[in-house]
């Protein structure tokens, strides 16, 4: 199912630079049916010029960002699908936090995976973080819905979450030390395809690898809500520079690059060790945006006060508050990588996590036109999904 309009009408974005093979470089980029085209092949193949030209004032053009967590089940998809657009968020894993069964139940068979439109930014599939995590590390978790035995394999966790998990799931989160924790990630890797994160863990690195190696392949927002790192036993962190993984596997961590769940210092220490795996994320809430208060969302009461979220009436961070293109800003400046990097953290990286690399997270002939014009302060001034614009920063100069 497309819902990119097929005109066949050809779009040049010229005067800018692309976020391409890692790195940024002056080319032109073509669009056509929502799709980036190679402009060798249609200009002397086709003999075709293009019908639309965008100057694009010198600024960068890098591919829309993917969110893989952003906790917001309780407003209408479908608003924060439109809300993400200003922020450059073109795809995106809705994310559940631990919540009783009738509630997953009730959510998933509402939520089904689609592209992005004029409406809203892609549903790339669920983000189930929880329940199946520890008590001792629940952070914002609501502590009588978590369930700490997986020793009824998939069983157990279809009971949990209903039949639609199965085709409506991209992204699991599951603390490895649990009993039957292991067999549930080979299972769920393996047989169905879907990304097991580990996180919401008191897990010792022994844990992690044999994690890894029953087919984890993502740590949910490092650092926060798991062992800290120690020198004897570094917990999921030490994944970062262990040895003892298979030759192939390819671990990706979140970051919640906030500038407050994580210290900028944090953040160097984790890119520098192992910059291809980082992914931004936001584990932005509902409150994203909003002025200080008391909010409730499904199972949860937070109060905003200061940019940061708490559980109400604790020191316990919440979610944050920020939005994705605020985060990629911060990681830039924060850690003083180059943009190249901080963007494939947003872009690249998600993409080839949730395995879309071939549609989403680069801007290879045959992808999806979903893209960002940034300033060279990393600030998003239009978005496009399918070639289409959908956002534009009202202050942005340029000529669509
Ligand atoms: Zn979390």
């Amino acid at each position: 199912m497309t819902q990119v309009e097929v005109t066949g009408t050809i779009t040049k974005f010229h005067n800018c630079r692309l976020l391409k093979n890692h790195s940024i470089y002056w080319e032109d980029i073509w669009v056509r049916d929502g799709i980036i085209i190679d402009p060798q092949k249609c200009f002397y193949g086709e003999r075709r010029d293009p019908d639309i030209k965008v100057n694009c004032g010198g600024n960068i053009i890098a591919p829309g960002y993917i969110e893989t967590q952003i906790n917001d089940m309780q407003v209408e998809i479908k608003k924060v699908a439109e809300g993400l657009m200003a922020h450059g968020v073109t795809s995106f894993c809705p994310t559940v936090i631990t919540s009783p069964s009738d509630v997953y139940r009730k959510i998933l068979p509402t939520i089904s995976r689609c592209n992005g439109s004029r409406e809203g930014a892609g549903v790339l599939g669920l983000h189930l973080e929880g329940p199946f995590i520890s008590k001792a590390k629940k952070g914002a978790h609501p502590e009588e819905c978590i369930a700490s035995d997986l020793t009824g394999g998939l069983t157990t966790v279809d009971e949990m979450y209903g039949s639609h998990m199965i085709d409506r799931t991209s992204i699991v989160t599951i603390a490895p030390e649990l009993p039957g924790a292991l067999e549930v990630i080979s299972a769920l890797s393996k047989d169905r395809g879907i990304r097991v994160s580990i996180g919401h863990s008191e897990g010792t690195i022994k844990d992690g690898e044999r994690a890894v190696r029953a087919g984890a392949t993502f740590i949910t927002h490092l650092f926060n809500a798991m062992l800290p790192f120690h020198h004897r036993d570094p917990g999921l962190v030490g994944l970062l520079t262990s040895w003892k993984l298979p030759k192939d596997s390819m671990v990706y961590y979140g970051i919640i690059a906030d500038g407050i769940h994580t210290h900028p210092a944090t953040m160097r220490i984790a890119h520098r060790t192992h910059p291809n795996g980082i992914v931004l994320v936001s584990d932005s809430m509902c409150a994203a945006g909003l002025s200080p208060g008391t909010y409730h969302f499904g199972q949860q009461t937070i109060d905003v006060k200061e940019k940061k979220a708490y559980v109400a009436g604790t020191e316990t961070l919440a979610g944050s508050i920020a939005f994705l293109d605020e985060c990629v800003q911060t990681f830039y400046n924060g850690t003083e990588c180059s943009k190249v990097e901080a963007l494939e953290a947003a872009t690249l990286h998600p993409a080839l996590l949730l395995g879309i690399e071939d549609r989403k997270g680069t801007l290879e002939y045959g992808t999806d036109a979903d893209f960002l014009i940034l300033d060279d302060d990393l600030q998003v001034t239009h978005t496009y999904i399918g070639g289409q614009c959908v956002y534009k920063l009202p202050t942005s100069l340029i000529q669509l």
